[in-house]
């Protein structure tokens, strides 16, 4: 179920020009209530329960209700993020907490290269040779015919 911004909590982000939501939802689903000053998820048809934006978001003000196929309904999912780990709050209708805490990165946080080290493609969006091929598929080129 999608993403809803607890009012109370947001604080836009102290008005900074892109908030933290809007920044890393990949649908760009998030937006700022520039009257408010509070975000919201413009379009919850569209949201995909990534989490992203609930994991970033400096105040934890952003829940998503998890699917009964990950908690029991009516359990409240909390993500919190370290630069190593990140630990899992569930906690279930009847009060029960459980905490997991799991690795996110192997590698040191800023650290990742977007392109892995292959030498990048070609610019043009139409193109359907994906961003690091074709030398990330190990061939001379792409044949797309
Ligand atoms: S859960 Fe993911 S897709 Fe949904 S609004 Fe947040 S960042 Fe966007
Ligand atoms: S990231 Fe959090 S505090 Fe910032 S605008 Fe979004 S919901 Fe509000």
């Amino acid at each position: 179920m999608p993403s809803y911004v607890i009012l109370e909590k947001c604080d836009g982000c102290k008005a900074l020009d892109k908030t933290a939501c809007q920044y890393i939802c990949p649908n760009d689903l998030m937006v700022l209530n520039k009257d408010t000053m509070k975000a919201y998820n413009r379009d919850p048809q569209m949201c995909w329960e990534c989490y992203n934006c609930v994991k970033i978001c400096p105040v934890d003000a952003i829940e998503v209700r998890g699917y009964a196929d990950f908690v029991p309904m009516g359990a409240s999912v909390t993500p919190m993020r370290g630069t190593d780990s990140i630990m899992w709050t569930i906690k279930f209708r009847n009060g029960q907490l459980k905490r997991f805490k799991f690795p996110i990165r192997t590698t040191p946080e800023g650290s990742v290269v977007p392109d892995g080290g292959w030498s990048t493609g070609s610019d043009d969006l139409s193109s359907n040779v994906l961003f690091t091929e074709p030398d990330s598929l190990g061939l001379p080129e792409v044949v797309t015919k």
